[in-house]
């Protein structure tokens, strides 16, 4: 396996609507067409496209380089989320994306990203003069942490929350001394 130290997120900037009566496998077979037979490369430029149903499909296998960033693509996979159409860098994700597509991208990334530990996860946007993915992928990681931060306390269970029992119970046993 190559060595990954970029995650990197793209959009198809496609309308919300764009092929909607069709299965994910055919909007990615589209995808695929236009990087093959436009483009002429060897197969879709990424390695996961995830649908606006939350549906994630597998496009170039991980172990190949992707052709999805230039000067990026030996060392890094790519997503696509499909929609975007007409945003700019500056978005937010719900702007042009769906809560089924955040819930699969974050457990993707968390995915990738236990397997691929040195990987950072970045937008185009940040590397080029462009607008994909339509948000700001730093900022929506950010607050999606907090966000599970938030949960795991405010449930009381979970191994987030025992680990924060012991360890206060670790320093109220040492204050004690
Ligand atoms: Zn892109």
């Amino acid at each position: 396996m190559r060595h990954i130290n970029e995650v990197f997120i793209h959009c198809t900037a496609t309308k919300p609507n764009w092929m909607e009566r069709h299965t994910s496998d055919q909007k990615v077979a589209e995808i695929r067409r236009w990087h093959v037979e436009e483009r002429g490369w060897s197969d879709i430029g990424y390695h996961f496209i995830i649908d606006r149903n939350g549906n994630v499909v597998e496009g170039r296998p991980i172990e190949r380089v992707g052709a999805h960033v230039r000067g990026h693509n030996s060392n890094s996979i790519g997503i696509c989320l499909i929609g975007g159409f007409g945003g700019s860098a500056t978005d937010q994700f719900e702007e042009h994306f769906t809560e089924a597509q955040r819930e699969k991208v974050l457990k993707l990334l968390n995915d990738l990203t236990q397997k691929f530990p040195d990987a950072k996860i970045r937008a185009h946007n940040e590397v080029a003069a462009k607008a994909c993915p339509c948000f700001n992928v730093s900022e929506f990681m950010k607050n999606d942490r907090h966000t599970e931060k938030t949960k795991d306390v405010q449930e009381g269970s979970g191994s987030n929350a025992s680990f924060l029992t012991s360890l206060i119970n670790l320093i109220v046993g040492l204050l004690r001394k």
